[in-house]
């Protein structure tokens, strides 16, 4: 297997299987629900674990062993576990660590359904969550309990891009023995690479970046191959939230455009960002590439660039931002990121609309509080749309 010290040649060539007989150099989709056994023996031995070969495309199939060897490879980590969206792979996490009783620390700052997940049925199902601020280290440290097991954050933060320090948090983790899952969508493995600061799992809803061009809902574990193996083997295998072959080649495909992609959401997002800190009608841009972001100083450390999302607001009311996001004409109103198209959002009343008042207000997001996800046009003409929009609301 191929591999290389450089990442854009890696998502291009490392982790490919032997190709067959027949030699594409496009990966076969193989698009089967079940694999066929030369015999009872044969079966008998590979349920038993005894012999190798595929079963049934729930616990393993050979397109998707690709990605995660692919994706394994990116992030640095022993193995990788591909999923039918990026909260299956939250869920499957989640539920393989924890149980009834144990303590989970995590942030009032997390993508609005994984805040559900975590407010609404860990505490139904008797597991303990204490939401506090993962960018101070002290407030980890006091939020920890006895029966703390996991701390599960996002960085940058969605979506005021909030960024925490990986190596203090798994510090903290590591001596207590308490696994750390970071979601890394926002900088996928080319800007961010979690496992390289000591963070246990490394997640990903492959939906965004990875794949990159909006066609697919899928989700990515990447982690030591003993973690990764009992999730493969109990909440993926029981819970059922697969990836399709299908999917997983078209994200395979994506990762071989990720390192150009990247680099081009990130100037892009630079040029966008600047432009609109300087914008009369702006009151404020969330954007870790501006110097007078708190995660700036994080950027070389552990972000090797601060990447397509941002955030900001206007300096008028929430009529005028509702009139300036109907306003833009190129730019696409709808959730998601990372795919060719920029994408402009309302997190209150969309992404963060499962937020009670307060809980938005804990989370920094305000009424007037606008996502922009740069794509890869020309940056001219998404200022130029930005432009006439915010011309339009006066
Ligand atoms: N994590 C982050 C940071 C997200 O933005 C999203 C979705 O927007 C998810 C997880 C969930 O991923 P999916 O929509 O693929 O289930």
């Amino acid at each position: 297997m191929w591999e290389s010290k450089n990442i854009e040649t890696n998502a291009i060539h490392g982790g490919k299987q032997s190709q067959g007989e027949h030699g594409p150099l496009s990966t076969p989709i193989y698009q089967t629900s079940t694999f066929v056994f030369d015999d009872v023996q044969q079966g008998a031995d590979r349920f038993a674990g005894e012999a190798g070969g595929h079963i049934y495309s729930r616990l393993g199939n050979p397109t998707v062993e690709e990605l995660e060897n692919r994706m394994a490879i990116l992030e640095g980590t022993e193995a990788a576990a591909a999923f039918g969206s990026g909260m299956g792979a939250v869920s499957a996490a989640i539920f393989a660590l924890l149980k009834s009783g144990d303590h989970l620390v995590t942030s009032h700052r997390l993508y609005g359904c994984t805040y559900a997940l975590f407010n609404h049925q860990l505490p139904a199902l008797g597991i303990e969550v204490s939401f506090v601020d993962l960018a101070d280290p002290q407030a980890v440290r006091e939020a920890i309990k006895p029966n703390t097991k996991v701390i599960y954050g996002e960085t940058p933060i969605n979506p005021c891009m909030t960024v925490m320090d990986l190596d203090a948090l798994a510090g903290i983790a590591r001596e207590r023995g308490i696994v750390t899952v970071i979601d890394n969508t926002f900088m996928s493995p080319i800007l961010q690479r979690p496992a390289e600061h000591g963070i246990d799992l490394v997640l990903h809803s492959a939906t965004k970046y990875l794949n990159g061009h909006g066609d697919v809902v899928a989700g990515i574990l990447c982690g030591p191959a003993e973690l990764i193996d009992q999730i493969k083997m109990t909440t993926r295998k029981d819970m059922g939230a697969v990836m399709s072959p299908h999917d997983a080649w078209l994200v395979i495909r994506g990762l071989k455009t990720l390192h150009l992609r990247m680099q081009r959401h990130g100037e892009n997002g630079q040029v966008v960002a600047e432009y609109l800190e300087k914008h009369p009608a702006v009151e404020k841009v969330y954007y870790p590439g501006l110097p007078d972001h708190p995660g700036y100083k994080l950027l070389g450390k552990q972000m090797s660039g601060a990447g397509g999302v941002m955030a900001f607001e206007l300096k008028q009311g929430f009529e005028q931002a509702v009139a300036f996001i109907n306003g833009l004409q190129m730019c696409k109103r709808a959730v998601s990121l990372g795919d060719a198209e920029t994408l402009i959002q309302h997190p209150a009343s969309m992404t963060h609309s499962t937020y009670e008042p307060e809980e938005l207000a804990a989370a920094g997001i305000s009424r007037t509080l606008i996502r922009l996800a740069v794509g890869l046009e020309n940056a001219e003409d998404i200022v130029a749309d930005l432009e006439q929009a915010l011309a339009g609301i006066g």
